[in-house]
């Protein structure tokens, strides 16, 4: 069996018009000799936050699988709008949600994990059917309570059933041609990458590079799956992921990202003790929150300052976990701004370059923007910056590294 998956962002799905594209894409998929097709979709544009809105607005402080069994609900339209549109095209298809494969998730709920995926019932399936439209982003627990797999989470989905499936390919389609040099509705001169590596498409998408979810990357690395991502509004190529090779071209800088979802928080003059950063971050990991970039000062007198970086809706929990932890150890005032962003410069080629710091620092200094925060890793270089300048520092950066379009 020939089998395909191919996964539909929000755009694609977002009315009745473009999910005849869609079904343009299912079709040309068995035109292309595929016998089966799995098609995931997402929840119509604007629809998942809508419901978290809706939430908001009822519960300040929502119980968490009330939530996903909330936001859950936007695939759940889709995947039954579409394939009443290919039944009705004559096309043997249903619809799939979560728990009924069962895709068998952990309880963190918001942000779930994918344990196990039924692969018989699927088959079960396919005895029946052609196309099976599969909801993104969901899955369930043991238990049987529904769960989702974080913003974005239908990228992991698809690649997951393509993994555990063994399918052919796992097509991504969305509203860009692929993955480029930076965000194309950023910079008009970001070029289009035909192929990248896992590892290169990692580190973009933990930057920030939203095109696809980082955890599908890191399933489609660990699998092997190949991964074509492309747009649902041509035909043209898009770009391959692939395992890094020795005869890959690799460009020094491979791509720009950057992060809006940033708040910067500091505990000023902190005792410069032993043991400090494990009783300042053990709470706030205990908490859940993922904590980023980190720098601590040389200190002065014993005192140091200590900055690190949290998600913006992590920033309330982080100071009020801090202003706790005044009753046990000794600081003078906490800082925060959550009007910062992070750009990164990602590419596998600087294991091999050196000087790529020197390019990015003095390529923000000419635009007079000011780094707050540096961390490095050997294939990628982040600033933390006010979060006005993102656009600025995306677009100097895009042309120092010599990425901009030529035409
Ligand atoms: P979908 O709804 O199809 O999942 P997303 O909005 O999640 O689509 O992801 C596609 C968006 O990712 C693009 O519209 C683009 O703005 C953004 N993006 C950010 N960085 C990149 C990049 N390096 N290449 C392509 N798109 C990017
Ligand atoms: N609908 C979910 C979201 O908006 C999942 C997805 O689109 O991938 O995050
Ligand atoms: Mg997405």
């Amino acid at each position: 069996m020939r089998l395909l998956v191919q996964k539909f962002g929000g755009t694609s799905v977002a009315d009745a018009d473009r999910l005849l594209q869609v079904k343009d894409k299912v079709c040309q998929g068995f035109d292309r000799g595929f016998d089966k097709i799995i098609v995931v979709l997402s929840a119509m544009s604007g629809e998942t936050n809508r419901l978290i809105s809706l939430a908001k607005e009822r519960s300040p402080n929502p119980d968490s699988a009330e939530m996903d069994s909330l936001v859950s609900t936007g695939e759940q339209v889709s995947v039954a709008l579409f394939a009443m549109m290919l039944k009705d095209n004559g096309i043997k298809a249903r619809s799939v949600l979560g728990f009924q494969i069962p895709i068998l998730t952990d309880a963190d709920f918001g942000s779930a994990r994918i344990l196990d995926i039924d692969t018989q019932q699927i088959e079960q399936f396919f005895r029946h059917y052609d196309v099976l439209v599969v909801a993104g982003f969901q899955g369930c627990t043991a238990a049987g309570r529904i769960t989702t797999l974080g913003r974005g989470g239908s990228d992991t989905s698809a690649v997951a059933l393509a993994a555990s499936m063994q399918a052919e390919l796992c097509e991504i389609y969305t509203d860009v041609e692929g993955v480029y040099t930076t965000d194309p509705n950023i910079c008009s001169k970001a070029r289009k990458i035909d192929r990248i590596s896992y590892d290169e498409m990692l580190e973009m998408a933990s930057m920030g590079a939203k095109v696809l979810q980082i955890r599908s990357v890191a399933f489609a690395k660990k699998y092997n799956v190949p991964v074509h991502v492309r747009s649902t509004f041509c035909n043209n190529t898009g770009t391959l992921l692939i395992q890094e090779d020795q005869n890959m071209e690799t460009a020094m800088v491979s791509g720009i990202a950057y992060d809006k979802d940033q708040a910067r928080v500091t505990l000023v003059d902190v005792q410069d003790n032993p043991g400090i950063a494990a009783r300042i971050f053990t709470p706030v990991s205990a908490a859940g929150i993922v904590v980023d970039m980190i720098v601590q000062n040389p200190s002065h007198d014993g005192l140091t300052d200590m900055t690190f970086t949290v998600p913006r809706a992590s920033l309330d929990k982080t100071l009020s976990i801090l202003n706790n932890l005044k009753k046990e150890i000794e600081f003078g005032e906490i800082l925060h701004d959550n009007s910062v962003s992070k750009v990164s410069v990602i590419g596998v080629g600087m294991r091999n370059h050196s000087g790529i710091a020197a390019i990015t620092f003095s390529t923000l200094r000419n635009e007079n923007i000011n780094i707050m925060i540096i961390s490095t890793s050997e294939i990628k270089i982040s600033c933390l910056i006010e979060e006005k300048y993102t656009e600025l520092a995306i677009r100097a950066l895009h042309e120092a590294f010599g990425l901009d379009k030529t035409d």
